[in-house]
């Protein structure tokens, strides 16, 4: 009935772009809410606890400081993350992302869910782990024999 109704091949990409833009956004509003909510949580406490713990010994304290610690920690995390979410945003906007590194083809989008950040598809990864794993093991075998035969 559409005169455009053919442009159906032209149309995939573009749903995998929207799934791609919408699972990373999904992520940041998640991370967004999770950093937001944490620096509010230590500073609630931070203020509130602050004037209680002039009176506590410094075995409480230090345990409060350890936690802050922690939490600290764990803000930081998500932020990097949030910022490796917003360069892969901007990567897919450039048409940058969800591509194999090593052959081109499109990561599956079942595995970007997973790993967003992953910039090999599973094929090539793979591949790169048994490389790796059979370089070890020829250096292994190279460094065992060497102590026998390189006198
Ligand atoms: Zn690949």
């Amino acid at each position: 009935m559409k005169a455009n109704s053919k442009v159906g091949t032209e149309a995939k990409p573009r749903s995998r772009y929207n799934e791609l833009k919408q699972m990373l956004e999904e992520r940041r509003r998640e991370l967004q809410a999770q950093v937001q909510g944490k620096i509010r949580d230590v500073r609630s406490e931070g203020t509130w606890g602050g004037k209680q713990n002039e009176v506590l010994d410094a075995v409480e304290s230090s345990d409060a400081d350890i936690q802050d610690e922690i939490e600290f920690a764990l803000i930081s995390m998500k932020s990097e993350t949030l910022n490796k979410v917003n360069d892969a945003l901007a990567r897919l906007e450039q048409g940058d992302y969800g591509d194999c590194f090593e052959c081109g083809e499109e990561i599956g989008e079942k595995r970007l869910r997973a790993l967003p950040f992953a910039v090999r598809c599973k094929d090539c990864e793979e591949a790169r782990e048994t490389a790796e794993k059979r370089e070890r093991q020829i250096a292994n075998r190279r460094g065992a024999s060497s102590l026998f035969f390189d006198m």
